[in-house]
This record gives C-alpha cells, sequence and structure tokens, in this order.
C-alpha cells in the first residue's frame, strides 16, 4: 500500500509547492511514533527555495541530532515529492529572543543565520570533514573507484577527468568529499553539485554577472561536480560549461564528476560533453557486499561509540543482522544503525533482534522473503559436497551433523521463519532441535575460525546468488 502511495507522489514534482504537512505525516509513518513525537514533529517548515528547502527548529542540539540521525531520510522522502530539492538548511531559533519567534515566517530569510542565500555560490563550497578517505572502508566493489580517487589526489591531472558512477547512496559523495579535503590546503577546490551549478548560471544570467561566474569557475584548480545526470540546462548552458571544461582541462586543473550512470546513457546532456567525460578515466562503484556493508557497520558503530561516548549499547548480533538485510545501499544501511543507536539512547538498553525488527520494519520489507530455505540448503549441500537428501535424513554421521546445522543456523539468521517453520523444512524436526543447531554454530563461530570463515563465505553466496537472479 505504501508503495503505491509513493509512486503516485513521484509525478508531482517541481510543479506544486511542497506540502509539509504530507513530509511529516509520511515522517512519522517512516520513523514511527517516538521518534516522530521525540524530534521530528518539532520541526518547523520555513520556506522553500529552488533546490533546498529552510526548516528551523528550537536549539542545536535538536539540530544537530536530527541531522546526524535523520536528515538523509527526511530528504530521501522531501525528494519524492520534490525531485528539484537536495539538501535541507536549518535555522536556529533563537530561544532566548521571544521577539523572534513571532515574527511572522518569511522574515527568517531575511536573519543573518541565512544569509548564504546571498552570494551563495561563492560561499556554497561545503566541504563535510567527516567525509574523509580515513573514514572511507574499502570492499570490492569500490576499490577502484577510491584508488582513482586517492591518485587524483596526490598527482592532480592524471587522470582528468575522473568520472566516478554508481547507484545512490553508494559512497560518491563521499569520494568526492575526501578528494576536496585532502586538496583544499593547497588548492583553489570548488566542489558543487550540477542542480546547484545550474541554478548559479540561471542566476547569473538574471543578474548580469556571467563575467563573476566563468571567473570564478575558471579559478578553480579543482572543479567537482556531483551529480551530473540532474544537469539538465539549455543549450546556452551546456555551451557555458563545455567551455568552463576545456579551459580547466588546458590549464591542468583537476575535474572530477559524479553520476548515477555511465557517461554514454546521461540523457540530457550534449555528445561532445559525454564524450569529454568518457575521455578520462570512467570507474564504477557497485552494490556493496556482505563483507563491506559489516565492516562499514563496525567502523560507524565505532565512530558512533565515540562520538556519544560510549552512551549506547548494540549486539554483535544486531549489526550482524542488519549488515546481511539491510542491502541496497551504504546510506539506508548507516540510517539503519541509526535507528538502532537511538532507540538504545532513548530507551537505555541494547535492541534486541526481535526490536530490531520492529525498529527497521518499513526497511526490511523491502528485501524480505526472496531469500528461501531451498536456495539455502542447496547452496550449503553444493558447498560441503553432500546431497540434499543426506542432509535432509536423519543420519547423525559427523559428516552430515555440521552442514545441516550450518544450514539451520543460515536459515535462522537470513529468513524471518520461526523455528517451527524451520523445523518443518529439515524434515520435520523438532524445534528444540533447530535451536540446538543454532546455539552450536554460534557457538563455534566464536571458536572455530575455519568453521566461522565458512559461515561467511556460505552466507555471502546465498545473499550474491539472490542478488544475481534479481
Ligand atoms: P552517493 O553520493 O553515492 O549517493 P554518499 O557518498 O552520500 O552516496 O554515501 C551515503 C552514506 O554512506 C554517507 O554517509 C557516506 O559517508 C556513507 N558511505 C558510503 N560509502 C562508504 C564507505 N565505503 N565507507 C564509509 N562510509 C560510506
Ligand atoms: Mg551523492
Amino acid at each position: 500500500m505504501k508503495n503505491n502511495n509513493l509512486n503516485q507522489k513521484k509525478d508531482n514534482f517541481t510543479l506544486e509547492k511542497l506540502d509539509w504537512s504530507t513530509i511529516q505525516s509520511e515522517m512519522k509513518n517512516k520513523f514511527g511514533n517516538d521518534i516522530y513525537e521525540s524530534w521530528i514533529k518539532k520541526i518547523e517548515f520555513v520556506n522553500e527555495f529552488h533546490d533546498y528547502i529552510l526548516i528551523s527548529v528550537s536549539t542545536r542540539f535538536i539540530r544537530d541530532w536530527i541531522t546526524s540521525r535523520y536528515l538523509d531520510q527526511i530528504l530521501q522522502l522531501v525528494r519524492l515529492y520534490k525531485k528539484n530539492i537536495n539538501r535541507i538548511e536549518f535555522i536556529v531559533k533563537n530561544t532566548e529572543s521571544k521577539e523572534e519567534n513571532i515574527l511572522p515566517k518569511q522574515h527568517f530569510t531575511t536573519n543573518e543565520n541565512v544569509s548564504f542565500i546571498k552570494d551563495s555560490y561563492l560561499q556554497y563550497n561545503r566541504i563535510d570533514p567527516n567525509k574523509k578517505f580515513d573514514n572511507f572502508v574499502l570492499g570490492f566493489s569500490n576499490k577502484l573507484a577510491y584508488e582513482a580517487s586517492k591518485k587524483v589526489s596526490q598527482d592532480i591531472s592524471h587522470y582528468n577527468p575522473l568520472y566516478i558512477y554508481g547507484g545512490v547512496g553508494m559512497g560518491k559523495t563521499h569520494l568526492l568529499n575526501a578528494i576536496g579535503l585532502s586538496l583544499k590546503d593547497k588548492n583553489k577546490v570548488m566542489l558543487i553539485p550540477a542542480e546547484r551549478f545550474m541554478y548559479q548560471f540561471v542566476r547569473s544570467i538574471k543578474l548580469n554577472e556571467m563575467v563573476k561566474f566563468k571567473e570564478y569557475f575558471r579559478n578553480t584548480d579543482i572543479l567537482l561536480i556531483d551529480d551530473i545526470q540532474f544537469m539538465n540546462g539549455k543549450e546556452a548552458m551546456q555551451e557555458e560549461f563545455f567551455h568552463t571544461f576545456n579551459a580547466l582541462l588546458d590549464k591542468g586543473s583537476q575535474i572530477i564528476v559524479s553520476a548515477d550512470r555511465p557517461p554514454n546513457k546521461l540523457s540530457r546532456i550534449q555528445d561532445r560533453i559525454k564524450s569529454r567525460f568518457s575521455g578520462g578515466l570512467v570507474v564504477d562503484i557497485q552494490s556493496p557486499d556482505y563483507d563491506l556493508r559489516y565492516k562499514i557497520v563496525q567502523l560507524k558503530s565505532e565512530e558512533l561509540r565515540v562520538f556519544y561516548s560510549d552512551q549506547f549499547k548494540i549486539s554483535e548480533e544486531a549489526q550482524r543482522f542488519i549488515s546481511t538485510e539491510i542491502r541496497t545501499n551504504i546510506r539506508e544501511l548507516t540510517g539503519a544503525l541509526n535507528r538502532i543507536i537511538s532507540y538504545s539512547r532513548i530507551y537505555n538498553k541494547i535492541a534486541t533482534l526481535s526490536e530490531v525488527k520492529i525498529i527497521l520494519k518499513d526497511l526490511l520489507n523491502l528485501s524480505e522473503n526472496k531469500v528461501t530455505i531451498d536456495l539455502i540448503q542447496s547452496i550449503v549441500c553444493k558447498f560441503f559436497k553432500i546431497s540434499k537428501n543426506e542432509m535432509l535424513s536423519s543420519r547423525r554421521s559427523r559428516y552430515l551433523v555440521r552442514p545441516r546445522q550450518a544450514a539451520i543456523y543460515l536459515t535462522k539468521i537470513l529468513t524471518s521463519k520461526s523455528l517451527p517453520e524451520i523445523g518443518r523444512e529439515f524434515s520435520n524436526r523438532d524445534h528444540t532441535t533447530i535451536i540446538h543447531s543454532v546455539k552450536t554454530i554460534e557457538r563455534l563461530i566464536k571458536e572455530d575460525t575455519e568453521l566461522s570463515g565458512n559461515i561467511d563465505h556460505l552466507k555471502n553466496q546465498i545473499l550474491y546468488n539472490r542478488q544475481n537472479e534479481v
């Protein structure tokens, strides 16, 4: 039902003004009552601009809390309605001054806190200090993009332009940021979403500031343009972009572009620009495998543990569970982790696995039940070189018992089947036998590195297989 809703709404973007009350009810659904009541309800909508919205909260603490936990997801919701919105800005209402609170809302736009609206591209350059090479976790899927980014940072214009593409939430912006961070002390760096570039372009024409615009962009040493697929400007803009691009390449400036697709699939961009993109190094970031997801969950948990001075607990089981279940992208994965952690902070307890399932319900529905018991049994049998009949038989030879227990364990952690259900699928075994198998493997994973390696391998294979099938 929810999906239908979302699909319908997707068509509405750009024309109508954003309806904040709709976003609020979406947020209530998404975050659940507790979080909504504690944090989200207090957000006030101030205004909508070309590519961002302005909201206000009462304290910096609430702003930081929301930013670190929910902002990515709020933005995703907003973007379902308005595709052109690509960030959210805050005003922190000064609670000391009662006066400010009773001003009509539009007056906020001239508030000092939002001076960035004026003169925006000079000040726009926002490099996020938290997205560094140091905390970019490496795996098979992103190694190439990481290495190319590193190389570009050490050896400017070695690969020029560098074009990084991949789906949503795969770490493209993180890498662009990391490049910007590592070069910004010694170079003029400009990191800008393509939509913002277009907006500045149009605005400069209106304000008769094209000279300033050109000068500004042509003076950068490092130009990072994020999400180039959103560039859909008119001829004149593409013309300007093309010339800026060439001018920068000619003078040896480094250009880095990110996109959600390869250059030849960009639909609204001139061929000559596309072929310029293809002329440099093109690398992609693919979906993270289990291993990478798990490493990211561990790293982020650690970062947050330091940040919150140990004020939350998350179980190993929960970490493994989300690494297994949240496969779509890394943004969603870290979002899931944040939810579990705020749960732990709010209720001052460790979330059990079933609580985790409830907290993440909306995220899990998407992917549930695609791993079948049959698939698990086949993969485990193949790995241990036994037949399915042997696995399902009641024989208790040693070479059959471990694989059987492993398959039962994997079924428990990779599907949402209950113990009796699992029992039925394994030749009507009793649920106590199922519990025993799960416990045995859980214990052995801690003691026996070979077995724990095998389990990880199998888990990956089961999830991979499935990904390939879909
Ligand atoms: P994209 O720009 O591809 O949509 P982002 O760079 O915004 O994705 O990544 C989404 C979130 O996941 C960010 O918080 C980012 O820091 C994090 N992230 C992505 N890839 C990694 C990685 N390899 N290691 C650590 N964090 C990552
Ligand atoms: Mg991005």
